[in-house]
């Protein structure tokens, strides 16, 4: 079975980045990357570095985003933790031959040219985790 290289990031559920932007980079002295759009999951994801693990901080650009669903269930706070994986559809299928269930049963596009698949929160304790693949440089 092929392990988790490093956690990739940690996402965490904001209603507004500029809000927080100053906590982050001011307060807790994170290096802030910038802002990008990923449509497809309809939020603003603001990027913030620290060594070796990156914050995302997401921010629903609209009321049907997953991530606005949490808010408004949850609150504002951690989302998910994101482990960098080698060859992500060769993983998925063998954790679900281990029995997880999978959200995305097929990679599909993250921020950051990468890969990505979310397990199931009842397969990960509540947690969401996601499996990420980084494609190329960025
Ligand atoms: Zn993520």
């Amino acid at each position: 079975m092929k392990a988790a290289k490093a956690i990739n990031h940690i996402g965490i559920a904001v209603t507004s980045i500029n809000e927080q932007r100053d906590f982050y980079e001011k307060t807790l002295g994170a290096i802030f990357e910038g802002v990008e759009v990923v449509a497809d999951q309809k939020v603003k994801v603001g990027f913030f570095r620290v060594g070796d693990v990156r914050l995302e901080l997401l921010e629903p650009t609209d009321p049907t985003s997953t991530v606005a669903a949490f808010i408004e269930k949850r609150g504002p706070g951690l989302h998910h933790v994101a482990y960098t994986v080698e060859d992500l559809p060769a993983r998925i299928a063998e954790l679900q031959g281990d029995g997880v269930r999978m959200i995305d049963a097929t990679p599909r596009k993250g921020a950051h040219n990468t890969q990505i698949a979310f397990l199931h929160p009842k397969s990960s304790c509540g947690v969401l985790t996601e499996l990420c693949e980084p494609k190329g440089h960025h």
